[in-house]
């Protein structure tokens, strides 16, 4: 009976793995199809600054409406967009797009907020990554501040170089950059030392629950401490309840991310955040 239940185990994984398998490749497949039929769409999650609740910044969030699987989270596709060596042009897509917003919002007498983009390392690392990146910004005549990064520290493997030097070169033109879900992976210090950045951001699996576990208050507190030592803005990630956000207000955070203030915005809702920087709670 035993070895039964077993054996119903395994197909049933199989069976799983196998859905799984076909489900990925058809993704896989569908990337090129979703850019091409207008698929993609950002929203926008606000950033408040704590003390004054007011929106100070947003990030920019790719979604995908696929006709067959609906919505598609991008901690799906973006990992299976970068196996198959379509990030670039997706990455492209959202920069693009978002300082298309951009100008739009600043047409209708909106004063932009910065907005933040995620970027890839494989998209990073094109050499014609920074032309690229210009070449938006004057195309829609964005300004430097109205326009940030947000990198991760698997981009540094093995290109630390590289990419200090390209971090300068943007810097040097005003693009403030967010080093992203730090405390997760290797959390190097030694890159804390050595890079140029403007902004951590403290990944959401040491915010959830900080209020709640003593080690975990310490950490998140001790990293909050540890960025404004060296000069950063640091920003929680995944904020969702008041007693997170009192821990991490009593430690001098900089801006709060999360369900707490708000979800992820489309762009209605985001811009009529615009109008007063201030969230309706
Ligand atoms: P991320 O850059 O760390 O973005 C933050 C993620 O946390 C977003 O998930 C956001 O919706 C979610 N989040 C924010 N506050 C809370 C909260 O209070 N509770 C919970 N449960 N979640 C919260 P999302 O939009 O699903 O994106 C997932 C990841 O996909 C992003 O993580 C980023 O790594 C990647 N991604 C999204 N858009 C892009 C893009 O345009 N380009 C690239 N390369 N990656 C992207
Ligand atoms: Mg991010
Ligand atoms: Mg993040
Ligand atoms: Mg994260």
């Amino acid at each position: 009976r035993v070895k039964g239940l077993f054996k119903n185990d395994y197909r049933f994984f199989d069976r799983e793995m196998k859905f799984s398998n076909q489900r990925a490749f058809q993704v896989k497949n569908d990337l090129r199809m979703g850019l091409e039929k207008n698929q993609f769409y950002i929203v926008y999650q606000p950033k408040v600054s704590p003390n004054e609740e007011i929106v100070t910044s947003c990030e920019a969030l790719i979604r995908w409406k696929h006709p067959e699987f609906e919505e598609i989270s991008p901690a799906e596709f973006i990992p299976l967009a970068e196996e198959v060596g379509m990030i670039n042009e997706i990455g492209d897509w959202v920069i693009e797009n978002a300082c298309k917003q951009l100008q739009l919002w600043k047409s209708k007498g909106y004063d932009p907020i910065p907005v933040s983009v995620n970027i890839s390392p494989s998209q990073f690392l094109q050499a014609d990554f920074v032309e690229k990146f210009w070449s938006y910004l004057d195309t829609y005549q964005i300004e430097p501040s109205w326009i940030q990064i947000e990198i991760t520290e698997n981009l540094f493997i093995d290109n630390e170089k590289y990419v200090q030097q390209i971090l300068k070169i943007m810097r040097k033109r005003g693009i403030k950059v967010a080093l992203d879900d730090f405390g997760t992976g290797y959390s190097s210090l030694a890159y804390l030392q050595k890079l140029d950045l403007d902004i951590l951001k403290i990944d959401r699996s040491l915010i959830s629950g900080v209020s709640d576990f003593p080690i975990k208050k310490e950490i998140a507190t001790t990293i909050v401490r540890l960025g404004k030592c060296l000069g950063m803005k640091v920003v929680a990630e995944g904020v969702e309840t008041k007693e997170e956000l009192d821990v991490l207000c009593n430690h001098d955070i900089d801006e709060i991310q999360g369900y707490y203030y708000s979800k992820p915005l489309d762009v209605k809702a985001m811009t009529k955040v615009l109008k007063t920087k201030v969230l309706s709670k």
